[in-house]
């Protein structure tokens, strides 16, 4: 094809910015790009694998898929072919032209702006197709899409700087070929050890064979008579394959090292960090299957936006069908990584056919399972190696695993027991359900938790004061989930949970005789008062009582049982919900001089929207009327 068919295309202005730092930058490790050119190579090949079910002609003559990677001095060149699924010119100019994946995109939100250490950062984390810059002033890529005649090829070129040339040629055999001109500092690239070395670190677990092509030792021919005196490799005809060449999950356990867990771990995942752990297990039964499932060690930023997608790939028989397969594993599991490769559902399934598969409910029933176990065993573990990274889990990913109490039913006792909370006795360390059971005090019938919307106000709740007065344990929830999540708990382990700011409070046996006397008694006493209070706060309160449950504070609030507390209400307004109108109960105490002054006041009715303010203010909120609040403290103050 002549030249002048060549059409000038503009990166988008997102890649142009990154080649820019690509081409500027120096590397703490260069190798990766084979990697990802390996890893985009693999990609076509599973793709044609998928489209070949329904179109076998795409396969041509040429049913065996591989990559394969050639080197040649002359022209300061590496090749990586593949026989896969090709490009077509349209393809082409949109697929290289433009950031789609969402790795890349991930790895631009961590740019810093500072050389240097984005440098340190496109390094490890490889930036897939682009890559090819870190070692390349020039890349080639010739292809020709399966099912396209062989006139229809296209080749695309780019120095990688803001352009791209696009013209259509001849091509004879299917797939891509990617060239690249390697920079004058980066010729190591040309020797085949060095590019052996780096395939078996990256690409091992490639599940298609990466070639190069065989060398044998030829010997010098030497003088009559004379010993040769050296020789040199030189490249045969023959290709042979560098890799193992089957796909990861499918080999035995004890032959795959921890190594190769992990690189194929941050392939799958495009996550530069090793993972947590991981579970690798070929499952029998009514379905076959095998999961490999990974926890990842950090959670990516939009975990908490609907953008999070699930991290399992589907593979039938080793085919690849999907990814981000969310029907394979619950939504509070989301941050799990990985490959499930079935034996019995059929290749041509769809998204629509997986959500009604029974299999597909068993396998994401058995890959539930298998991170509860993975989990409860780091957690139980004496192992202080395990402790650490239970701790690292649940500090990166306790809040969404707290999301299958509402979620997940059946499995909702062993999600509480993996739980850990701050607790009044000591907000350092957090604790199980099981230790604070072991810890409660004899005639204790209930767990008791607050929740509120930090850890300090939490801490400080003036609901606390009587458990604190009597020692009696209380857990502090103060993540955002924890108000929604705990609605779905009543009990752990036959022991019931109790929301010390929901309901009346009830000690049970830990409140003696005299003590419910003495409530009774200033219940009687109080009883004009509170009538009084109520009808002074009848907009605000639904009921106003009195409590033995205070001991330094004059009020708390109180929401009844069965409906949402203030925070929760607060929560809800934000996010922009509709929230059922709902006063809360005033709770007074009897004991404090506040509350005392109330009788025959002859500001009663200031005194009362000050108390029930400052209820409002001790919980984290803030009075409907501030400016009201402050006018009548002053008020107060000056007499
Ligand atoms: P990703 O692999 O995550 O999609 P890359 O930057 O590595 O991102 O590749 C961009 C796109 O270019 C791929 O999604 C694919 O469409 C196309 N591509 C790259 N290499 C090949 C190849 N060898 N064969 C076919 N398409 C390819
Ligand atoms: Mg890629």
């Amino acid at each position: 094809m002549s030249e002048q068919n060549a059409q000038k295309h503009s990166f988008q202005a997102e890649v142009a910015q990154l080649l820019h730092l690509v081409t500027h930058s120096l590397y703490s490790n260069p190798e990766i790009f084979l990697r990802e050119l390996i890893s985009n190579a693999s990609d076509a090949c599973d793709k044609l694998r998928f489209e070949g079910i329904n179109h076998p002609e795409y396969y041509e003559n040429d049913p065996d898929l591989h990559v394969r990677v050639s080197l040649n001095k002359e022209n300061k060149t590496m090749t990586i072919s593949d026989n896969g699924i090709g490009l077509s010119q349209q393809e082409a100019i949109d697929n290289l032209g433009t950031i789609a994946k969402s790795g890349t995109k991930d790895f631009m939100s961590k740019l810093t702006g500072d050389q240097k250490s984005d440098a340190q950062l496109i390094g490890q984390f490889g930036v897939g197709f682009y890559s090819g810059f870190i070692v390349a002033d020039k890349i080639t890529v010739e292809s020709r899409r399966a099912g396209e005649d062989a006139a229809n090829g296209v080749r695309w070129i780019s120095g990688g700087t803001g352009e791209f040339e696009v013209e259509q040629i001849d091509k004879a055999s299917r797939g891509t070929d990617i060239i690249l001109h390697l920079r004058d500092d980066a010729l190591e690239y040309l020797e085949s050890y060095k590019v052996k070395q780096i395939i078996n670190k990256y690409s091992d677990h490639i599940s298609l064979p990466i070639e190069m092509q065989k060398e044998v030792w030829q010997e010098e021919t030497a003088a009559e008579g004379e010993e040769p005196q050296g020789g040199q490799y030189v490249k045969t005809d023959e290709w042979e394959a560098i890799n193992s060449a089957s796909a990861l999950w499918t080999r035995n356990k004890n032959e795959i090292t921890e190594e190769q867990y992990i690189e194929f771990y941050k392939n799958l995942s495009h996550d530069f960090e090793a993972p947590l752990t991981w579970a690798h297990n070929r499952v029998e039964g009514s379905t076959e299957y095998t999961q490999l499932l990974y926890i990842p060690s950090k959670a990516p930023s939009n975990i908490f936006t609907r953008e999070a997608k699930a991290g399992i790939k589907l593979y039938v028989k080793r085919v690849f069908i999907l990814d981000e397969a969310d029907n394979l594993i619950p939504n509070y599991l989301r941050f799990v990584q990985g490959v499930v490769d079935s034996a019995d559902l059929p290749l041509n399934v769809s998204r629509e056919l997986l959500q009604e598969s029974r299999d597909v409910k068993t396998i994401r029933e058995g890959n539930t399972r298998r991170i509860l176990t993975v989990l409860d065993g780091l957690a139980k573990s004496e192992d202080e190696k395990d402790q650490e990274k239970y701790q690292a889990f649940y500090a990166e990913f306790g809040s969404v695993l707290k999301e299958g109490l509402g979620e997940d039913l059946t499995n909702r006792e062993r999600i509480l027991k993996l739980l850990r909370f701050a607790s009044s006795e000591n907000d350092e360390v957090q604790t199980s359900l099981a230790d604070y059971k072991a810890r409660m005090k004899e005639g204790q019938k209930a767990i008791y938790y607050v929740t509120a919307d930090s850890l300090s106000a939490a801490k400080n709740s003036p609901q606390l004061e009587l458990f604190k007065k009597k020692g009696i344990e209380v857990l502090l929830m103060a993540e955002r989930v924890d108000e929604w999540a705990m609605e779905f708990v009543q009990e752990f382990d036959g022991t019931p949970m109790q929301n010390v700011s929901k309901g009346a409070v009830d000690l049970g046996d830990l409140q003696d005789a005299e003590e419910k006397k003495a409530l009774e008694a200033a219940a009687e006493q109080f009883k004009p008062v509170v009538e009084k209070l109520s009808g002074s706060l009848k907009e605000k309160t639904k009921e106003v009582r009195v409590t033995t449950r205070l001991v330094d504070s004059p009020a708390c609030l109180v929401t009844g049982e069965g409906e949402l507390s203030p925070q929760l209400v607060r929560m809800l307004k934000q996010a922009g919900q509709p929230v059922p109108e709902s006063k809360p109960i005033l709770e007074i105490n009897p004991e404090h001089p506040l509350v005392q002054k109330l009788d025959g006041s002859a500001q009663f009715d200031d005194l009362a929207h000050v108390i029930f303010d400052q209820a409002v203010i001790a919980e984290g909120g803030l009075p409907d009327d501030p400016a009201a609040y402050v006018k009548r403290i002053n008020s107060l103050l000056l007499k």
